[in-house]
């Protein structure tokens, strides 16, 4: 017999099936035993009666434990009236056992799995993450968010854009923080780094001619562990060909709103269109670029997007300059690639008034969570250059980092822009989450460790000396 889920069991009343799954919970009331069952869609009550079962069968059953694998035969009856359980899918059926396998047993869990864990220590769950994810917060958790991906994915597809996977094995791009780096094994004395954000191939692929590309983007970022950061985690990476600001703001905006109706009916958005505010505004009216604007923020079904546009495009670096430490003082506010707004190109081109050059740049907040960001480009190398002087690179260094973009606008580069959006963020907040591990299968900790895998972890001497790498003790 196939196994089918417990979600087929429903409408298949009178029928002999087979279902697979783990012992969720048992409950026995004198001769009868009555057990949870559990797979990737719920629970399934089954009910165990020595008559059905016979002596073995009735045996096995009575060693069954919590978290122990099984495969269960049996006859599907529908509950009584008074039986029926609304709180799972299965609710109005059960399965009357008449043969049991166990097809593995378990040790008992380091914490309950049949509730909810988030009371439970986090370095516990993290380092069981494995089991973590039988509890059924988070196994929504990560099969909502495959639910929007794949919204995403669709919508996207629906509208001409294609899924172009761009390297993780790569040379630099500024976005504002510090790379993880990969030694070459073949390359002594060189090194890969781990891309912050598609960036460059993003914009290159604009140039290849494919216009409308996206991406579900793993970026890495080796940042001091700030509050609520990931060293790797996830964008909706978008770039598109001849458009304008708007045109990127309406088209994620659409895709915001029809993801949120399809994939969360329970929940309001506070405003349609989403409102919009300059950066100048929303540094007077709420001292911050990332207003939250929700009118009742304890209704968690509430979510106030807007956008706040018309970001300066430099800000006084104190830290002296994106990459090159040498005491420059301007940088980007957003990305070194964006363009000026027309009425500032000239002061672009010219460097001058670089204080209040304001660029088409542009952020999505929600609830008060920057959860996206982007901006229409500089398609011209003359811009791009000009920018990139203002920010303190020079002659040599443009050409190392920053050549290969330069030389590809030579050859005919459209105009094009684009954004990218923190997909972390937005499912924590979509899911009523404090952070945004809860919604990762597999998340680092606070201070950036992998506790399952124990990761970051030593090397052999073999392995280290391959990548041509000695410890500095
Ligand atoms: N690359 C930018 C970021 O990661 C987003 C963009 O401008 O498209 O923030």
């Amino acid at each position: 017999m196939k196994r089918i889920f417990t979600s087929e069991t429903v409408g298949k009343a009178e029928e002999t099936v087979k279902v697979a799954g783990w012992i969720h919970a048992r409950r026995d009331m004198g001769k009868i035993m009555f057990f949870d069952l559990r797979d990737k869609d719920g629970l399934l009550q089954i009910v165990g009666v020595p008559a059905d079962l016979g002596e073995e069968g009735t045996k096995i059953a009575e060693t069954l434990r919590p978290e122990w694998v099984v495969e269960i035969e049996g006859v599907v009856q529908k509950r009584g009236e008074r039986q029926i359980n609304n709180k799972i899918p299965t609710g109005t059926v059960e399965l009357l056992a008449k043969k049991i396998t166990v097809l593995n047993e378990a040790k008992t869990p380091p914490f309950e799995l049949d509730k909810d864990t988030s009371a439970v220590g986090e370095d516990v769950r993290l380092k069981y993450r494995y089991l973590d994810l039988r509890s059924e917060r988070m196994a929504t958790n990560i099969r909502n968010r495959n639910k929007v991906f794949q919204a995403m994915r669709q919508f996207l597809s629906d509208k001409d854009f294609i899924e172009i996977e761009t390297p993780q094995l790569t040379k630099g791009t500024p976005e504002g923080s510090r790379e993880f780096i990969v030694p070459s094994r073949l390359h002594p004395e060189n090194f890969y780094v781990l891309p912050q954000a598609p960036q460059q191939f993003k914009q290159l692929l604009m140039t290849s001619g494919v216009e409308r590309y996206f991406q579900m983007a793993k970026c890495f970022r080796d940042e001091d562990q700030r509050g609520d950061r990931q060293p790797e985690f996830t964008q909706m990476d978008l770039e598109m060909s001849f458009v304008q600001e708007e045109d990127v703001i309406g088209l994620i905006e659409e895709m915001m709103i029809k993801v949120v109706e399809n994939n969360y009916p329970e929940k309001k958005i506070q405003q349609k269109p989403f409102p919009r505010m300059s950066y100048a505004e929303a540094m007077e009216k709420y001292g911050n670029d990332r207003p939250d604007l929700r009118e009742d923020k304890d209704d968690p079904n509430l979510l106030a997007f807007c956008w706040v546009v018309d970001f300066p495009f430099f800000e006084k670096d104190d830290n002296g300059g994106p990459s090159t430490g040498s005491g420059q003082s301007w940088t980007f506010t957003h990305n070194p690639f964006s363009a000026a707004k027309p009425e500032f190109e000239s002061d672009l081109l010219e460097k001058k008034n670089v204080e209040n050059i304001i660029a088409p740049q542009f952020d999505i907040i929600l609830n008060g969570f920057e959860v996206g960001g982007g901006s229409i480009r500089n398609h011209k190398p003359e811009l791009l250059k000009a920018a990139l002087e203002i920010m303190g690179f020079e002659g040599e260094q443009i050409e190392a980092q920053f050549g290969t973009m330069l030389q590809a606008f030579e050859y005919g580069a459209p105009p094009h822009g684009g954004l990218a959006l923190g997909m972390d963020r937005i499912m924590a907040i979509l899911q009523n989450e404090p952070n945004i591990r809860e919604v990762i299968a597999f998340p680092k900790d606070g201070s950036a460790r992998d506790l399952m895998m124990d990761a970051p972890s030593a090397l052999s001497e073999k392995a280290l000396s391959e990548a041509n790498i000695e410890i500095k003790k």
